[in-house]
């Protein structure tokens, strides 16, 4: 367990938030700690932006996967953690969105607390936070969703999702799901089983936050066929829910404004 002359023997890990990926999303503090780390570790969905933000002299090092093919375990990423502590003062971990929402980050807490490392949480805007913000889909409205659930589609080995289904459909309630591109087949039919209706609109938003970004708008229905047209595997966000509907309205970052492929989705 972590003990006091443990923790003064070594450096700190800053386990960092770099947001969805537009840099102007970063924290203060995050901005601060790229520029005085001794060493940086990041995941693939930093984006190169923000990388372009750390200093040429200092260590980066790639701790990311590509699709499902895990570049660096998360044990070895773990214990790396704990050695950079050993030999360096500031030792920065960035992630994609915010740390403590999907990112492992309380993983990696857990083990440097118990390996008594001192480490900070730099919170990081997360992507249903940007995503939503940036494809003009307000998480909740007084007429159209009194709530907003986080859940992830991402299965071990194409298990089964094991969600709580009768709670997740509920058309009060935004539904956002991070890492569901594969899944939203399962996850649309399972829905629309447990009540949600088949034409609640649904939004994909791509590469949210940055340059790139496509907001394609359909149905819960619809949505799984539009988006298997799509081309390899940028980060993709779903969010399933009444409130989909504004973004016909409110999209004020895409050039062109979200491609509503599914004519019944209308905003009243
Ligand atoms: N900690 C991160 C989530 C990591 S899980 C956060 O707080 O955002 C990875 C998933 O996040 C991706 O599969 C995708 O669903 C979502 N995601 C992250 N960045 C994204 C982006 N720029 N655009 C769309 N989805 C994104």
């Amino acid at each position: 367990m972590r003990t006091q002359d443990n923790a003064s023997r070594t450096g700190c890990v800053y386990i960092v938030g770099a947001g969805p990926g537009d840099p102007d999303l970063l924290t203060i503090k995050a901005r601060r700690l790229l520029g005085i780390a001794d060493v940086v570790v990041f995941d693939k969905l930093v984006s190169v932006p923000i990388l372009d933000l750390i200093p040429s002299g200092t260590t980066r090092i790639f701790a990311g996967k590509v699709a499902r093919h895990h570049y660096m375990p998360q044990p070895d990423i773990n214990k790396l953690l704990v050695q950079l502590a050993r030999s360096q003062r500031c030792v920065v971990r960035l992630k994609g969105g915010d740390p403590f929402v999907f990112g492992r980050g309380g993983e990696e807490a857990v083990y440097l607390a118990e390996h008594g490392v001192r480490f900070e949480v730099v919170p990081g805007v997360t992507s249903a936070s940007g995503c939503s913000a940036y494809a003009g889909i307000p998480l909740t409205h007084r007429d159209l969703a009194h709530g907003v659930r986080y859940v992830t589609g991402h299965t071990r080995d194409n298990e089964p999702l094991d969600l709580d289904w009768p709670r997740l459909a509920d058309p009060a309630t935004t539904l956002v799901v991070y890492m569901g591109r594969t899944s939203l087949a399962r996850l649309s039919e399972r829905l629309i089983t447990y009540g949600l209706p088949a034409d609640t609109p649904a939004a994909a938003v791509i590469n949210g936050t940055r340059p790139d970004q496509q907001t394609l708008i359909a149905t819960l229905a619809t949505l799984p066929a539009v988006l298997s047209t799509l081309d390899g595997a940028p980060p993709t966000l779903l969010i399933i829910g009444r409130v989909v509907a504004l973004a016909g309205t409110l999209d004020w970052f895409s050039p062109k404004g979200a491609d509503v492929v599914c004519d019944t989705v209308q905003a009243d």
